[in-house]
Protein backbone atom coordinates (compact mmCIF):
# COMPACT_ATOMS: atom_id res chain seq x y z
CA UNK A 1 0.00 0.00 0.00
CA UNK A 2 1.09 3.24 -0.88
CA UNK A 3 2.20 6.01 1.70
CA UNK A 4 -0.54 8.73 2.13
CA UNK A 5 1.46 11.98 2.44
CA UNK A 6 0.19 15.50 3.23
CA UNK A 7 2.54 18.45 2.99
CA UNK A 8 1.97 21.29 5.08
CA UNK A 9 3.48 24.66 4.61
CA UNK A 10 4.11 27.26 7.46
CA UNK A 11 5.84 30.35 7.02
CA UNK A 12 7.81 29.61 4.03
CA UNK A 13 8.82 31.42 0.84
CA UNK A 14 8.56 28.10 -0.61
CA UNK A 15 11.96 27.79 -1.93
CA UNK A 16 11.86 23.82 -0.76
CA UNK A 17 8.88 22.87 -2.72
CA UNK A 18 10.16 24.63 -5.89
CA UNK A 19 13.71 22.60 -4.92
CA UNK A 20 11.92 19.41 -4.96
CA UNK A 21 10.16 19.90 -7.78
CA UNK A 22 13.41 19.47 -9.89
CA UNK A 23 14.17 15.90 -8.34
CA UNK A 24 15.44 14.56 -11.50
CA UNK A 25 13.13 11.08 -11.14
CA UNK A 26 10.18 13.13 -9.84
CA UNK A 27 7.52 11.50 -11.71
CA UNK A 28 8.25 7.72 -11.10
CA UNK A 29 9.44 8.91 -7.41
CA UNK A 30 5.80 10.10 -6.89
CA UNK A 31 3.92 7.23 -7.95
CA UNK A 32 4.98 5.31 -4.68
CA UNK A 33 2.91 7.91 -2.50
CA UNK A 34 -0.53 9.02 -2.29
CA UNK A 35 -0.76 12.64 -1.94
CA UNK A 36 -3.05 13.47 -0.14
CA UNK A 37 -2.44 17.45 -0.26
CA UNK A 38 1.05 19.13 -1.51
CA UNK A 39 0.34 22.58 -2.14
CA UNK A 40 1.81 22.91 -6.18
CA UNK A 41 1.29 18.78 -7.03
CA UNK A 42 -2.33 17.39 -8.14
CA UNK A 43 -3.55 16.40 -4.53
CA UNK A 44 -6.72 14.64 -3.65
CA UNK A 45 -7.49 16.85 -1.05
CA UNK A 46 -7.85 21.05 -1.00
CA UNK A 47 -6.42 22.60 1.76
CA UNK A 48 -9.89 23.51 3.12
CA UNK A 49 -10.02 19.71 3.69
CA UNK A 50 -6.90 19.37 5.54
CA UNK A 51 -7.64 19.36 9.04
CA UNK A 52 -9.26 16.11 8.51
CA UNK A 53 -6.38 14.30 6.65
CA UNK A 54 -5.12 11.32 7.83
CA UNK A 55 -1.54 10.79 6.46
CA UNK A 56 1.12 8.26 6.73
CA UNK A 57 3.78 11.30 6.51
CA UNK A 58 3.61 14.60 7.21
CA UNK A 59 6.01 16.32 5.74
CA UNK A 60 6.65 20.06 6.91
CA UNK A 61 7.78 23.19 5.46
CA UNK A 62 8.35 26.09 6.95
CA UNK A 63 8.72 27.77 10.38
CA UNK A 64 5.70 27.06 13.14
CA UNK A 65 4.15 30.07 14.45
CA UNK A 66 0.90 30.64 16.48
CA UNK A 67 -1.45 32.80 15.46
CA UNK A 68 -0.65 32.15 11.71
CA UNK A 69 -3.78 31.52 9.66
CA UNK A 70 -3.68 28.27 7.50
CA UNK A 71 -6.51 26.42 6.55
CA UNK A 72 -8.97 28.41 8.41
CA UNK A 73 -7.43 27.37 11.44
CA UNK A 74 -4.07 27.95 13.31
CA UNK A 75 -1.01 26.42 11.59
CA UNK A 76 0.27 25.59 15.15
CA UNK A 77 -3.00 23.54 16.00
CA UNK A 78 -3.14 22.43 12.25
CA UNK A 79 0.21 20.90 13.09
CA UNK A 80 -0.68 19.49 16.01
CA UNK A 81 -3.48 17.69 14.70
CA UNK A 82 -1.48 16.09 11.61
CA UNK A 83 1.24 15.25 13.79
CA UNK A 84 0.04 13.33 16.10
CA UNK A 85 -1.80 10.99 13.38
CA UNK A 86 1.09 10.90 11.24
CA UNK A 87 3.54 7.52 11.50
CA UNK A 88 6.58 10.18 10.80
CA UNK A 89 7.54 13.52 10.95
CA UNK A 90 9.88 15.05 7.68
CA UNK A 91 10.86 18.57 8.53
CA UNK A 92 12.46 20.46 4.90
CA UNK A 93 14.40 23.66 4.65
CA UNK A 94 15.74 25.01 7.26
CA UNK A 95 13.23 27.61 8.62
CA UNK A 96 11.16 24.34 9.30
CA UNK A 97 13.97 22.74 11.22
CA UNK A 98 15.34 25.38 13.31
CA UNK A 99 13.38 28.73 12.48
CA UNK A 100 15.34 30.04 9.90
CA UNK A 101 16.01 33.20 7.90
CA UNK A 102 12.09 34.19 9.04
CA UNK A 103 13.01 33.74 12.85
CA UNK A 104 15.45 36.75 12.16
CA UNK A 105 12.50 39.04 12.13
CA UNK A 106 10.04 37.29 14.40
CA UNK A 107 11.11 35.48 17.34
CA UNK A 108 7.87 33.90 17.91
CA UNK A 109 8.98 31.38 14.76
CA UNK A 110 10.41 28.36 15.90
CA UNK A 111 11.10 25.48 13.75
CA UNK A 112 9.48 21.77 14.67
CA UNK A 113 12.36 20.13 17.34
CA UNK A 114 14.56 22.81 17.43
CA UNK A 115 14.41 26.98 18.35
CA UNK A 116 18.02 27.10 16.79
CA UNK A 117 20.77 25.30 18.56
CA UNK A 118 17.99 24.67 21.38
CA UNK A 119 15.64 21.71 21.73
CA UNK A 120 11.86 23.05 21.33
CA UNK A 121 8.52 22.56 23.38
CA UNK A 122 7.57 19.95 20.83
CA UNK A 123 11.18 18.02 20.79
CA UNK A 124 9.81 15.08 23.34
CA UNK A 125 6.35 14.96 21.74
CA UNK A 126 7.88 14.64 18.34
CA UNK A 127 11.29 13.41 18.39
CA UNK A 128 11.00 9.86 17.97
CA UNK A 129 9.26 9.78 14.58
CA UNK A 130 10.72 13.05 13.59
CA UNK A 131 13.60 13.23 10.52
CA UNK A 132 15.13 16.61 9.79
CA UNK A 133 16.52 17.68 6.09
CA UNK A 134 17.57 21.15 6.57
CA UNK A 135 19.47 23.19 4.05
CA UNK A 136 18.11 27.07 2.56
CA UNK A 137 16.71 25.30 0.25
CA UNK A 138 17.09 20.99 1.24
CA UNK A 139 18.35 19.46 -2.09
CA UNK A 140 16.19 17.70 -3.45
CA UNK A 141 17.66 14.24 -3.46
CA UNK A 142 17.98 14.77 0.37
CA UNK A 143 14.14 15.44 0.38
CA UNK A 144 13.52 11.93 -1.52
CA UNK A 145 15.83 10.00 0.49
CA UNK A 146 14.01 11.62 4.16
CA UNK A 147 10.79 10.67 2.42
CA UNK A 148 11.40 7.00 1.46
CA UNK A 149 13.63 5.89 3.91
CA UNK A 150 12.37 4.85 7.47
CA UNK A 151 15.18 3.55 9.31
CA UNK A 152 17.94 6.08 9.51
CA UNK A 153 20.62 6.47 12.01
CA UNK A 154 20.32 10.28 12.88
CA UNK A 155 23.13 12.59 14.53
CA UNK A 156 21.97 15.15 17.45
CA UNK A 157 19.99 17.46 15.14
CA UNK A 158 17.88 14.55 14.10
CA UNK A 159 20.10 15.02 10.32
CA UNK A 160 20.73 12.16 8.70
CA UNK A 161 23.90 10.82 8.82
CA UNK A 162 23.49 9.29 5.13
CA UNK A 163 23.79 12.87 4.43
CA UNK A 164 24.94 15.21 6.89
CA UNK A 165 27.94 13.02 8.88
CA UNK A 166 30.03 14.80 5.59
CA UNK A 167 30.95 18.57 5.62
CA UNK A 168 30.34 20.57 2.34
CA UNK A 169 34.19 20.58 2.00
CA UNK A 170 33.94 16.85 1.53
CA UNK A 171 34.30 16.32 -2.39
CA UNK A 172 34.89 19.63 -2.82
CA UNK A 173 36.86 20.18 -5.98
CA UNK A 174 39.40 23.22 -4.18
CA UNK A 175 40.70 20.78 -2.21
CA UNK A 176 43.57 20.59 -3.60
CA UNK A 177 43.80 24.64 -3.43
CA UNK A 178 42.76 24.90 0.35
CA UNK A 179 45.80 22.50 1.51
CA UNK A 180 48.01 24.24 -0.51
CA UNK A 181 46.83 27.78 0.70
CA UNK A 182 45.48 29.45 -2.47
CA UNK A 183 42.43 30.85 -2.04
CA UNK A 184 40.48 32.23 -4.98
CA UNK A 185 40.43 36.55 -5.25
CA UNK A 186 36.80 36.39 -6.32
CA UNK A 187 33.15 34.35 -7.24
CA UNK A 188 33.04 32.30 -10.39
CA UNK A 189 36.60 31.54 -10.82
CA UNK A 190 37.32 28.15 -11.37
CA UNK A 191 40.59 28.29 -9.55
CA UNK A 192 41.22 28.69 -6.09
CA UNK A 193 39.65 27.73 -2.78
CA UNK A 194 36.84 30.00 -1.36
CA UNK A 195 37.74 30.14 2.33
CA UNK A 196 40.10 32.80 3.38
CA UNK A 197 39.42 35.78 1.03
CA UNK A 198 35.22 34.70 0.26
CA UNK A 199 34.51 33.03 4.07
CA UNK A 200 33.35 29.78 2.62
CA UNK A 201 31.80 27.64 5.48
CA UNK A 202 32.64 24.42 3.49
CA UNK A 203 35.01 23.22 6.55
CA UNK A 204 32.43 23.87 9.21
CA UNK A 205 29.11 22.94 7.40
CA UNK A 206 27.52 19.77 7.56
CA UNK A 207 26.03 18.60 4.35
CA UNK A 208 26.47 16.30 0.77
CA UNK A 209 26.60 19.25 -1.62
CA UNK A 210 29.93 18.12 -3.01
CA UNK A 211 28.73 15.00 -3.12
CA UNK A 212 25.00 14.79 -4.19
CA UNK A 213 25.21 17.30 -6.51
CA UNK A 214 22.25 19.70 -7.36
CA UNK A 215 20.56 18.41 -10.55
CA UNK A 216 22.72 15.75 -10.61
CA UNK A 217 25.62 18.76 -12.20
CA UNK A 218 26.56 21.38 -9.73
CA UNK A 219 27.40 22.75 -6.40
CA UNK A 220 28.12 26.02 -4.92
CA UNK A 221 31.92 25.62 -4.66
CA UNK A 222 31.62 24.00 -8.21
CA UNK A 223 30.17 27.35 -9.77
CA UNK A 224 32.58 29.41 -7.75
CA UNK A 225 30.53 30.88 -4.58
CA UNK A 226 31.31 30.32 -1.02
CA UNK A 227 28.93 27.76 1.18
CA UNK A 228 27.10 30.14 3.44
CA UNK A 229 26.52 27.00 5.62
CA UNK A 230 22.83 26.77 5.58
CA UNK A 231 22.67 23.06 6.67
CA UNK A 232 23.59 24.43 10.53
CA UNK A 233 21.50 26.45 13.14
CA UNK A 234 23.75 29.43 13.23
CA UNK A 235 22.37 30.06 9.51
CA UNK A 236 21.81 32.99 8.50
CA UNK A 237 25.01 34.04 9.49
CA UNK A 238 26.22 38.02 9.40
CA UNK A 239 29.13 38.78 7.73
CA UNK A 240 29.94 36.26 5.08
CA UNK A 241 32.35 36.26 2.17
CA UNK A 242 35.66 36.83 4.53
CA UNK A 243 37.14 34.25 7.03
CA UNK A 244 37.54 36.00 10.35
CA UNK A 245 41.54 35.58 10.94
CA UNK A 246 44.22 36.49 14.11
CA UNK A 247 47.59 36.96 12.79
CA UNK A 248 46.43 35.09 9.42
CA UNK A 249 45.20 32.18 11.68
CA UNK A 250 41.28 31.08 11.14
CA UNK A 251 39.64 32.36 14.35
CA UNK A 252 37.41 29.05 14.01
CA UNK A 253 39.48 25.63 13.18
CA UNK A 254 37.90 23.35 10.25
CA UNK A 255 35.84 20.98 12.32
CA UNK A 256 37.42 18.38 13.86
CA UNK A 257 40.44 19.38 13.05
CA UNK A 258 42.85 20.17 16.07
CA UNK A 259 44.37 23.98 16.23
CA UNK A 260 47.99 22.42 16.34
CA UNK A 261 48.11 20.02 12.86
CA UNK A 262 46.30 22.83 11.31
CA UNK A 263 48.81 25.03 11.89
CA UNK A 264 51.88 22.90 10.91
CA UNK A 265 50.27 21.64 8.11
CA UNK A 266 49.21 25.35 6.51
CA UNK A 267 52.98 26.39 7.94
CA UNK A 268 54.65 24.05 5.59
CA UNK A 269 52.08 24.28 2.63
CA UNK A 270 52.83 28.51 2.66
CA UNK A 271 56.25 28.43 2.08
CA UNK A 272 56.03 26.42 -1.18
CA UNK A 273 54.96 28.19 -4.51
CA UNK A 274 52.68 25.53 -6.81
CA UNK A 275 52.76 27.01 -10.30
CA UNK A 276 49.92 24.25 -11.27
CA UNK A 277 47.60 25.95 -8.65
CA UNK A 278 48.60 29.65 -8.79
CA UNK A 279 47.86 30.00 -12.61
CA UNK A 280 44.90 30.05 -14.28
CA UNK A 281 42.95 27.23 -16.31
CA UNK A 282 42.78 28.81 -19.56
CA UNK A 283 45.60 31.28 -19.47
CA UNK A 284 44.07 33.84 -21.56
CA UNK A 285 41.36 36.71 -21.14
S1 LIG B 1 35.94 26.16 -1.49
FE1 LIG B 1 35.12 25.79 0.58
S2 LIG B 1 34.48 23.65 0.56
FE2 LIG B 1 35.85 23.95 -1.20
S3 LIG B 1 37.91 23.42 -0.47
FE3 LIG B 1 37.67 25.61 -0.16
S4 LIG B 1 36.90 25.81 1.95
FE4 LIG B 1 36.60 23.68 1.33
S1 LIG C 1 26.85 24.50 -0.29
FE1 LIG C 1 26.47 25.25 1.80
S2 LIG C 1 25.04 26.99 1.55
FE2 LIG C 1 25.01 25.80 -0.37
S3 LIG C 1 23.33 24.35 -0.09
FE3 LIG C 1 25.19 23.28 0.59
S4 LIG C 1 25.25 23.66 2.81
FE4 LIG C 1 23.82 25.15 1.94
Amino acid sequence: MKNRLVWLQGVTCNGNSHSFLNLPTLSSFLQTFEILYHPLLPSLLTLEQLPDANPDILVVEGGLRRGWPKADTDLFDLFMVLAQRAKRVVVVGSCAVYGGIFKEYDQEITGVLFDKEKKSKLYDQFSHKTINIPGCPANPEWIAFGLESDTMHLDDLHRPKELFAVTVHSGCTRNEYFEWKVDAKGFGLKEGCLFYEQGCQGPYTHGSCNTILWNEINSKTRSGTPCFGCTEPTFPQKDLFKTKTYMGIPAKMPLGVPKRAYLTITGVAKSFFIPRLNKRLIDED
